[in-house]
C-alpha cells in the first residue's frame, strides 16, 4: 500500500520528517524515500527498507538533510519521491494508489510528444513518474492533479513539494486519507496515518476530502479545489492495513476492531475456553469478541518480537509464510486439552490460518474455532497496490467457488455474496473442511459496514461484494 508524511515550517523539519515517515513503516515493505528543500535545492535520500528498518536505513540522511521544507514516504512498489523537472519548475513528488490504465495512458502520452519512460527493473514504468508526466501535460500543477484524477483507472493520492510549499491531493474518491496537523501557527504536516503526527506535537487541522487539493506551507493552509461528494474509503484500513492508533473519518481502527469482534461474538453460538487474535492483526477484533461474550481473551501463542521487527518482511510469499511460523510462540498451559478461538482480520489464501491451525493441534488444542473479522474476499483489489497477495485466483474462496460450479464469472461470484444464502453456507463449510477447523465463520458484510460507524455508502466494499 504506502504511506507518506510531509512537514512545512520556518525552521528545520527534519526531525518530524524522519519520524513522520517512520510512522508509516506498517504500511510498506520495500523503499523508503525523503526528499527536503532548503536554499541550495532539493536533497533527497531513498533506500531499499526490505532488510532494515526505515530508521536504521535513514540515519546518515537524518544527521545530513536541511530545510524547512520535505516530503517522504514508505513504498510497497516504486522508487520515491521522484525529483522532477518540468514547466512548471523542479518538484518532488511521492505518491499512493494504483494505476490500472498504465498502457493506455503511455499510449495517450507518446501521441501527445513524450518521447520516453524510464523502465524499473522487471520492465514496469514507475507510476509516479508517470503521474507527474500526466501533472506536466498540463499549464500548471493543480489543473495537472485534476487531470490525473480523470485520466487513471485506479486510485492516487499524493504529496507534491515545490518551493511553494506542500501540494496534498487526495484521491477522486478518498480511497486512501490524507490529514493535515498544525502545531502553532508556522508548522504544519500531513499524513497519511493521523497518529503520526502526535508525538511530535501537532494536532488535527482537517481531514480532506475526496479530490481535494490543498496548498500547506509555513504561512498556512489554503484550499485550492474542494472536495467532491462522492466518498468510496477503503473498509479495509480499519480491517487491517491501518496502524491501531489511527482514526479515519473520526473513527479509529482500533474501536472499529472492537466493533467486529462484538458484532460476530452475538451471531455467535460456538463456547470455546478462550478467545485469542492471530497477533497483532487479530487482537483488537479478539479483544471486542471477548468483552462482549464474556469469554476471556487469552494469548495461546505469542509472538517473537525482540529481533523479529515489523520491517523485516521479505516480499515474497514462501518466506513470508515461513517467517511468520518462525514468530510464533505456543504457550502450553493455554492450549493443551483447550477448545481455542481464533481470530484473524481476514482469510485471503488460507495457508497461513491452516499452518497456524496445524501448530494449536499440534500444541495440544482439542478444537480451533476460526472467525474471519472481513467477510471473504471475492475480488483483488483495483484501488491499491499491497504487497500481501491479493491475485484474485489464489483467494480460498475463488477457488472453493471454482470447485462447486466449475468457473467463477461475475453472476456466480454474486450468488456467494449473501451471508443467508445456501451456496455462501455451502462455501464456508467447504473451506471450513479444507483448511481443517472445527468451525469457521466469517463476519457479515452489514455487520462490518456498522461496525465504521460511518454511512456506509461513504465505504469502499469491492473485495467483498465486486460493488464499484
Ligand atoms: S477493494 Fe478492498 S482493499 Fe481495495 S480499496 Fe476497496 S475496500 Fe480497500
Amino acid at each position: 500500500m504506502g504511506g507518506f508524511f510531509g512537514a512545512v515550517s520556518k525552521k528545520d523539519c527534519v526531525f518530524d520528517l524522519f519520524f513522520g515517515i517512520d510512522y508509516h513503516s506498517h504500511l510498506g515493505t520495500r523503499r523508503g524515500g525523503m526528499v527536503v528543500l532548503n536554499e541550495n535545492g532539493f536533497d533527497r535520500a531513498i533506500h531499499n527498507i526490505e532488510n532494515a528498518p526505515f530508521r536504521t536505513k535513514f540515519a546518515a540522511d537524518f544527521e545530513k538533510m536541511k530545510g524547512s521544507m520535505g516530503i517522504g514516504c514508505i513504498s510497497d512498489y516504486e522508487p520515491q519521491p521522484l525529483l522532477v523537472r518540468s514547466h512548471h519548475g523542479t518538484y518532488a513528488i511521492t505518491t499512493v494508489g494504483k494505476i490500472n490504465n498504465v498502457e493506455e495512458i503511455v499510449s495517450k502520452l507518446f501521441a501527445c510528444g513524450r518521447s520516453h519512460f524510464l523502465e524499473m527493473s522487471g520492465g514496469d514504468i514507475n507510476p509516479t513518474e508517470l503521474v507527474a508526466s500526466i501533472i506536466n501535460q498540463k499549464d500548471n500543477l493543480i489543473e495537472g492533479i485534476q487531470y490525473v484524477h480523470e485520466l487513471i483507472d485506479g486510485s492516487i493520492t499524493l504529496l507534491l513539494l515545490n518551493e511553494n510549499g506542500i501540494y496534498v491531493a487526495r484521491d477522486k474518491y478518498g480511497r486512501t486519507p490524507a490529514i493535515i496537523g498544525s502545531r502553532g501557527k508556522n508548522d504544519y504536516c500531513v499524513t497519511f496515518e493521523s497518529f503520526a503526527y502526535l508525538n511530535l506535537g501537532y494536532k488535527e487541522y482537517k481531514e480532506l476530502g475526496p479530490g481535494e487539493i490543498c496548498l500547506v506551507n509555513p504561512d498556512g493552509v489554503k484550499t485550492l479545489v474542494n472536495p467532491g461528494n462522492k466518498m468510496r474509503i477503503c473498509t479495509f484500513l480499519w480491517v487491517y492495513y491501518g496502524y491501531p492508533t489511527s482514526s479515519y473519518e473520526g473513527l479509529s481502527v482500533e474501536k472499529m476492531r472492537y466493533n467486529c469482534g462484538k458484532y460476530m461474538a452475538r451471531r455467535d453460538t460456538v463456547k470455546p475456553d478462550s478467545v485469542a487474535g492471530v497477533p497483532d492483526s487479530g487482537t483488537a477484533h479478539a479483544v471486542g469478541y471477548a468483552n462482549e461474550s464474556g469469554i476471556p481473551f487469552e494469548r495461546p501463542f505469542i509472538k517473537y518480537t525482540p529481533t523479529w521487527l515489523r520491517s523485516f518482511m521479505p516480499t515474497r510469499q514462501e518466506k513470508r509464510n515461513l517467517i511468520a511460523r518462525m514468530k510464533l510462540i505456543p504457550v502450553h498451559d493455554l492450549i493443551n486439552g483447550k477448545s481455542l478461538m481464533l481470530i484473524d482480520d481476514s482469510i485471503v489464501r488460507g495457508t497461513q490460518m491452516r499452518e497456524t491451525t496445524e501448530f494449536l493441534y499440534n500444541s495440544g488444542a482439542k478444537e480451533v474455532h476460526i472467525r474471519s473479522a472481513c467477510p471473504p474476499l471475492l475480488y483483488g483489489c483495483k484501488y491499491l497496490n499491497f504487497s500481501r497477495t491479493n491475485s484474485e485466483l489464489e483467494l480460498i474462496t475463488r477457488k472453493t467457488i471454482l470447485r462447486l460450479e466449475g468457473n467463477c464469472d461475475r453472476e456466480t461470484l454474486d450468488s456467494y455474496v449473501n451471508p443467508d444464502s445456501d451456496k455462501y453456507k455451502t462455501m464456508v463449510e467447504e473451506i471450513r473442511k479444507e483448511l481443517h477447523f472445527t468451525s469457521l465463520q466469517f463476519n457479515r458484510l452489514d455487520d462490518m459496514k456498522k461496525a465504521c460507524e460511518i454511512d456506509e455508502d461513504k465505504l469502499c466494499t469491492y473485495c467483498w461484494d465486486g460493488k464499484e
